[in-house]
C-alpha cells in the first residue's frame, strides 16, 4: 500500500510522534513501533524518492552507504556493535511502507531463518 506522504515522511515532518534517536540532513532513525528485537531501529533516508533499497542503490549509492554507516553507529551506541540489517523489498517479502528504510536489529536475536 503506497501512501503519500508516507508515514515516515509524516514522522520526519513531526506530524506523527516517534522516538527519534538520530537525525541529520539526509537520514533519520527512530525506534520501530513494533520491535522484533531488543534493539529495533529504522534508518530512513529523508527523501521519498526511493521506494526500496534497489531503487536507492541505483539512484543514490552514497545515500545507501550513509544509511549503513548510521546503522553501524547506532548499533554501537544502542547495542554491542553487532547487528542485522534488513531491507524488506516488495510486498511478498514483508514490505509495508514503500519509502526505503533499513531495519537495524540488535541485541540477542531470536532464532529465525537467517544467521543461525
Ligand atoms: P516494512 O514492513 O519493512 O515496510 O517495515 C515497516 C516498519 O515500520 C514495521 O516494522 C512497523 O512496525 C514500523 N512502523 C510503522 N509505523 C510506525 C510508526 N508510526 N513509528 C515507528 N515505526 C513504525
Amino acid at each position: 500500500m503506497t501512501e503519500t506522504p508516507s508515514i515516515f515522511s509524516r514522522i520526519i515532518a513531526r506530524e506523527i510522534p516517534a522516538d527519534v534517536v538520530f537525525e541529520n540532513d539526509r537520514v533519520i532513525a527512530f525506534r520501530d513501533i513494533a520491535p522484533k528485537a531488543p534493539v529495533h531501529l529504522l534508518v530512513v533516508p529523508k527523501t521519498e524518492k526511493y521506494a526500496n533499497v534497489v531503487e536507492l542503490a541505483t539512484g543514490d549509492a552514497a545515500l545507501l552507504v550513509e544509511v549503513v554507516a548510521v546503522a553501524n553507529q547506532l548499533a554501537i551506541d544502542y547495542s554491542n556493535g553487532e547487528f542485522r540489517l534488513v531491507f524488506n523489498t516488495g510486498e511478498s517479502a514483508g514490505q509495508t511502507i514503500f519509502h526505503v528504510h533499513a531495519h537495524m536489529l540488535g541485541g540477542q536475536l531470536a532464532e529465525g531463518t537467517l544467521g543461525d
